[in-house]
């Protein structure tokens, strides 16, 4: 038996490629986007009432991860991606059906636009549905997950002076938070834990349409080398 769905929207983020976005929402509160509903979501009455909720999770497809073959078991980010772990006790992006789910906060609504932030979702994302985030019946108190106890300990981020001036110029063209943005994502430590990054290797992102290069002068320390807009970039 199957059952089809479709987007009611999709999402317009700061990530424009998977790389260096969190692996879970609240992560990077500069994370910012706008959720585009469609028709006929984009009339006012399908978010009326939606202004008196702060959260609302978010039910969307993984588009750029999605496989015809199901896997059972799945090698996650977190356990360094050497260790793996059976498909439902991982909120990895390989899954049955694709689906994501995450809380994010909302800034602004209106009639077809959401404002979001916190968010982990790449560029195009297809939003399924949206619920508001009931605090009562969300929050669990007593929840224990013994995977993912503790939120990834932040690693420290340092700037060449020049990439902070670049990094502060686009901020203000953008009106965005860009500074935080980079310095909250980056802090994630995205590289892949098994790659011990010697001094010499660059990293690159994009976010929003610039192109941030780094690398690490030392073990659990990272250093802003250049935020340059995307297609200028040599
Ligand atoms: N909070 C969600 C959940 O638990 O279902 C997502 C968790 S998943 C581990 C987060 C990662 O999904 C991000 O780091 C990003 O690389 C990836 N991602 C986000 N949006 C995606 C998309 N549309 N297609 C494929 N991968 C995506």
């Amino acid at each position: 038996m199957s059952y089809s769905v479709s987007p009611i929207g999709f999402v317009r983020s700061c990530f424009k490629e998977k790389f260096a976005i969190p692996r879970q929402p609240h992560l990077a509160p500069a994370a910012r986007g706008v959720l585009e509903l469609l028709p006929p979501f984009d009339q006012g009455d399908a978010v009326q009432g939606l202004e008196q909720v702060s959260h609302v999770w978010l039910l969307f497809l993984f588009h750029q991860a999605l496989e015809d073959k199901p896997r059972l078991k799945v090698r996650p980010p977190r356990l360094g991606g050497n260790q793996s772990l059976g498909v439902f006790a991982s909120r990895a992006t390989h899954r049955p059906n694709g689906i994501g789910q995450s809380v994010v906060k909302l800034d602004r609504v209106e009639p077809g636009r959401l404002w979001l932030s916190g968010i982990d979702l790449l560029d195009g994302t297809p939003v399924l549905d949206i619920k508001p985030y009931v605090p009562y019946a969300d929050c669990v108190g007593e929840a224990v997950n013994a995977i993912a106890a503790d939120a990834p300990r932040p690693i420290a981020v340092d700037w060449l002076a020049p990439a902070l001036a670049q990094a502060q110029a686009h901020e203000r063209r953008l009106g965005e938070p860009l500074v935080a943005l980079i310095e909250q994502c980056l802090a994630q430590d995205p590289r892949p834990a098994y790659q011990l990054p010697s001094p010499q290797r660059r990293y690159g992102a994009a976010f929003w349409d610039v192109d941030v290069r780094w690398h690490y002068p030392q073990p659990g320390r990272i250093c802003v080398l250049e935020v340059v807009e995307a297609a200028r970039h040599a």
